[in-house]
């Protein structure tokens, strides 16, 4: 059994459809593959569809944009209902927040001396309801400002960059509520990537799991190192959290994040099933 429990396509800032990501996550041998897009869960039924077609597990997921005192936290949501009247105002103020800033960010980009038009930006984006900053680095690569998105983010648009905005998110705690309240469960996504351990230290992860019910949270992922994913399964085992792995995959999107190439142990992902059966 292999499960890979975080993948984005199209519809938020991957570069496959959904129906494209189950055929890749098929050939190359996932028996389970949750699509987890940003702050939307609009790409879960053509996926759902195609797995079916070929006998893959679709699991329906999505990627809650939180924070922490300002900092950005992504929380995983499994099996939450899409139709959960609270759960769906917080994502449309989050998308609406995206789509909010796109304006500062792109006056800032040139001010910077690499402009790019909303009409390009948006180009990018397609249908995709939630806009972001993967899709305005591929408008700074089609205007031949930068090579590829590591380099836009590197330069311009990483958390604290010099194109940075903010943008309206979820305290985390809410967020974990939101998504239980909605029958889903709650997986802190690359808690500690990027050098954001001060985000999210271990006494917090520890206060969600108590005061809020924190599921688990994401242990093998391209962002953490062999040394952050041992401290961090420890600390899962002491505190009782479901420890997963997934890939990130974005398609052409995001180097080095294939899928399968982190994978979610099948005991625990039986027992997510087993608590999303009981909710
Ligand atoms: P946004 O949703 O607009 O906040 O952008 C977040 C997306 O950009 C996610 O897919 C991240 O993986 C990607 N991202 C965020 N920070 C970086 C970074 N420093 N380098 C590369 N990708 C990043
Ligand atoms: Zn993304
Ligand atoms: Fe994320
Ligand atoms: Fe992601």
């Amino acid at each position: 059994m292999r499960i890979d429990l975080h993948t984005h396509s199209s519809v938020s800032d991957g570069t496959d459809t959904p129906a494209e990501l189950v055929r890749k996550a098929s050939a190359v041998g996932l028996d389970v593959v949750a699509l987890t897009d940003h702050d939307t869960f609009d790409g879960l039924d053509e996926a759902a569809a195609e797995g079916e077609r070929l006998g893959i597990l679709l699991v329906r997921g999505m990627e809650l944009s939180c924070s922490r005192r300002g900092d950005s936290v992504h929380v995983l949501a499994y099996g939450a209902d899409p139709a959960n009247p609270a759960l769906a105002a917080e994502m449309a103020r989050v998308r609406d927040g995206r789509l909010g800033r796109l304006a500062g960010v792109l006056a800032k980009l040139a001010e910077l001396g690499v402009p790019v038009s909303e009409a390009e930006v948006m180009a990018q984006v397609g249908d995709s309801p939630s806009v972001g900053r993967p899709h305005i680095a591929d408008a700074l690569i089609k205007a031949g400002h930068v090579r590829d998105r590591q380099e836009a983010f590197d330069r311009f648009l990483a958390d604290g960059g010099p194109a940075h905005v903010h943008r309206y998110t979820i305290e985390v705690d809410r967020g974990i509520d939101l998504v239980h309240e909605a029958g889903g469960l709650a997986v802190i996504a690359h808690p500690w990537g990027r050098g954001r351990e001060y985000v999210l230290p271990s006494s917090v992860l520890e206060a969600l799991a108590r005061d809020h019910g924190l599921d688990g949270i994401e242990v093998d992922h391209q962002d953490h190192d062999s040394e952050i994913r041992e401290r961090l399964r420890a600390l899962a085992d002491a505190l009782g959290l479901l420890a997963t792995g997934a890939s990130d995959y974005h398609g052409v999107g995001k180097l080095d994040h294939d899928l399968g190439c982190n994978t979610t142990d099948p005991a625990v992902f039986d027992q997510m099933q087993q608590r999303l059966g009981s909710r």
